[in-house]
């Protein structure tokens, strides 16, 4: 194969199979830039989501927001283990749900289906000054395809982030029932090897339980009733006995993020950008920001800008803020509350404490775990 050879294909080449991929090329759909999606295998993960009030907003621009089934969430209860508590309400912020928790590979199913895609992977890409030069594979079938510009949405595997901590935290995924469900309301525990959410889902909970290595796998190790009891006792009583869990799958979690330029005529969005903890839900989210924008900037861009050194530049500055806020944000709630220092335990206590009696510092963080930093829509 000979890539050089061969003649420009599109303007944007996006590789990547996930929401953050399908959805930019979903905002791009029957526009006059042409777009190449690259979806190699797709991961169609079974595990819940949870998608901010903001994040719906920009899948209804989609047109996809009516076909995705989701459980809204109007309530989110914090606290920890010990002292300390507060209770966010979509009701102080005037909107019908703070959130909503959906199936990422429905998700994906209904944002991908609207827009054409190669089964390739992408193996490798060269990029000079006035194109970028993809190789794609697919079994032992390899063919080139040049670009003004690639997007990397493909969760960060085909490069190496330069910033990573690793959290020594496992999130175990499952599905639960509980005794006294209460319709509306989210659980985010803070405990001191993780936090712990229970989300609506379905007619049942999504667990996503963090917790070290070690536990990680006495906990996939205990029989269903042994694995129930335990998750009440770090849980407590709220929402009485749990009485039935379903697969158990865990994941390692780390934070790692790299510059949203990695090369020339190269960007990087959502978890290839930035891979976070699932502590408060924020990456998808965050990934969806990082398409939308983009999105919009190049359908205002004429076409010899796409993929040139000011665009790039102009994109990494607008995302900037955002970005790092939630970057900063979720490693810190880790690192603070993953601990059980007795004057740390404490101070996170009172915060809650403080958070719950000051509603407009409950307003701001609500506002920005909703829209991002930028406050989007
Ligand atoms: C346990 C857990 C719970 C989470 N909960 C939440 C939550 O509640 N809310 C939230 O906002 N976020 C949550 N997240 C984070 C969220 O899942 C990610 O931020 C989101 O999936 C990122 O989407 P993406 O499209 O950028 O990447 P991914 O979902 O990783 O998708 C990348 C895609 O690219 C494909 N790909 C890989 N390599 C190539 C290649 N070489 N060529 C072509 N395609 C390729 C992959 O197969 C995959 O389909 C959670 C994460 C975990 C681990």
């Amino acid at each position: 194969m000979v890539v050089a050879e061969l003649p420009p294909e599109v303007d944007v080449a996006i590789a990547g199979g996930g929401p953050v991929g399908c959805a930019l090329a979903l905002a791009l759909s029957g526009s006059p830039v042409s777009v190449a999606r690259i979806a190699g295998e797709v991961d169609f993960a079974e595990r819940p989501i949870a998608l901010s009030y903001g994040s719906r907003l920009i899948l209804e621009r989609l047109g996809a927001w009516n076909s995705v089934p989701n459980n809204p969430i109007e309530t989110i209860h914090v606290s920890q283990q010990g002292f300390g508590r507060t209770v966010m309400r979509c009701a102080d912020h005037g909107l019908p749900a703070l959130g909503y928790v959906t199936a990422y590979s429905e998700l994906v199913a209904q944002l991908a289906g609207r827009t054409p895609v190669s089964a390739e992977s992408l193996r490798d890409w060269k990029s000079n000054d006035d194109e970028v030069v993809l190789q794609l594979s697919r079994g032992e079938k390899d063919r080139g395809m040049r670009a003004r510009l690639l997007v990397l949405a493909d969760g960060g595997q085909s490069r190496r982030m330069r910033y990573a901590r690793d959290y020594r935290q496992q999130a175990i995924v499952a599905e639960v029932t509980a005794e006294h469900p209460r319709a509306g309301v989210a659980w985010e525990r803070f405990t001191a090897e993780g936090p712990l959410a229970l989300l609506p889902f379905r007619d049942r909970y999504a667990l996503v339980w963090s917790v070290r290595p070690a536990s990680a796998a006495e906990l996939l190790g205990l029989s269903d009733p042994d694995f129930l009891a335990r998750l009440r006792e770090i849980f407590g009583a709220r929402l009485g006995n749990f009485g039935w869990v379903g697969p158990r799958s865990t994941f390692p979690l780390s934070l790692r993020y790299g510059r949203t330029v990695p090369a020339t005529r190269v960007l990087a969005i959502g978890n290839a950008a930035q891979t976070l903890h699932p502590v408060a839900g924020q990456g998808l989210n965050l990934g969806l920001r990082d398409a939308w924008e983009l999105a919009q900037m190049l359908l205002d861009a004429a076409k010899e800008e796409i993929g040139a050194p000011r665009f790039l530049a102009r994109f990494a500055r607008s995302r900037a803020v955002d970005r790092y806020a939630g970057i900063g944000f979720t490693d810190f709630l880790v690192r603070i509350f993953s601990n059980s220092l007795a004057p740390l335990a404490l101070a996170r206590g009172a915060g809650l404490a403080a958070l719950d009696v000051l509603p407009p510092a409950r307003r701001f963080l609500a506002r920005r775990m909703i829209f991002g930093a930028r406050a989007l829509p």
